[in-house]
């Protein structure tokens, strides 16, 4: 399917390398953008995303930033404008977990995540949104969780991070509204990825009996609801969190 009556957009994708992030940037070539694909260490995976979707007969690219860091992030902003133009379709997906209970939780532990999960999507948007001001168009989409929106034992950091995302999210959304750009964001659940993988089997097993579904999800099914919200259908949704849990939280 073709963008928005054909238009081909330029999107950045954030953590675009692997997991959710990646099955975002695959639907959103497949949808007719073109994909700038961020990543922070490992370039391996990056390049392996961005062949895939050449090979799909999209068109991507690679570009290393820590996005919790200004200068980097201008930076990546500056180089995305070069390449590809100004950015039109933002998903701000890169995310990490350092997990501890809160009296054993270390301030670096504290610190990274706000910066990762948090500080990002303030930097990211802020360095997208001049263009899309000026373009009077834009779609800004926020990877929150659900840790966000109902907390998670283990994950203060990590859940004041993401509901911080969706505060964000809101007024952001009043913000610009009447300069036709959108901003929302998606809460995903239990999610087949390096991140979850890294819980261990058992956990995952464990996860699987609360969810009302009866499984973890697949990167390309929290895609799917980013794809939607990036697409002319989604044209009066702004302010919005879409959870995308299979029925953990009900
Ligand atoms: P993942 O498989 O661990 O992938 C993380 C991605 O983020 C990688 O591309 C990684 O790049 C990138 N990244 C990490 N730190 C970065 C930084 N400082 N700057 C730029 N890129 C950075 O993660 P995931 O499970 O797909 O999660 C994606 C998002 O969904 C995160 O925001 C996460 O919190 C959220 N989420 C995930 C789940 C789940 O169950 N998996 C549930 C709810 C929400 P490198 O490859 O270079 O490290």
């Amino acid at each position: 399917m073709m963008a928005e009556e054909g238009k081909s957009r330029v999107a950045l994708v954030t953590g675009g390398s692997r997991g959710i992030g990646r099955a975002v940037a695959e639907l959103l070539a497949a949808q007719g953008h073109q994909v700038a694909i961020n990543y922070v260490s490992n370039e391996e995976a990056a390049n392996e995303a961005v062949a895939s979707i050449e090979a799909a007969g999209g068109a991507a690219i690679a570009i290393k930033a820590d996005v919790g860091d200004e200068d980097a992030v201008a930076a990546m902003m500056t180089q995305v404008q070069e390449q590809l133009g100004p950015v039109e379709i933002l998903v701000n997906n890169a995310g990490i977990t350092r997990d501890d209970l809160l009296m054993r939780m270390k301030p670096d532990a504290w610190d990274t995540v706000m910066q990762t999960n948090l500080k990002s999507v303030y930097l990211c948007s802020k360095a997208a949104l001049r263009g899309m001001l000026r373009a009077r168009w834009g779609r800004i989409i926020n990877v929150s969780s659900i840790a966000g929106v109902a907390g998670n034992a283990g994950q203060a950091n990590y859940a004041a991070a993401k509901a911080g995302v969706i505060g964000f999210t809101m007024s952001l959304a009043k913000e610009i509204g009447s300069r036709g750009i959108t901003v929302n964001a998606v809460a995903p659940g239990f999610i087949e990825t390096d991140m979850t993988a890294a819980l261990g089997n058992d956990a995952a097993a464990a996860a699987a009996d609360q969810i009302t579904l009866g499984r973890l999800g697949r990167p390309e099914e929290v895609a799917s609801a980013v794809g939607y919200l990036a697409s002319a259908e989604a044209s009066y949704i702004t302010g919005q969190t879409i959870v995308v849990d299979g029925g953990l939280a009900i």
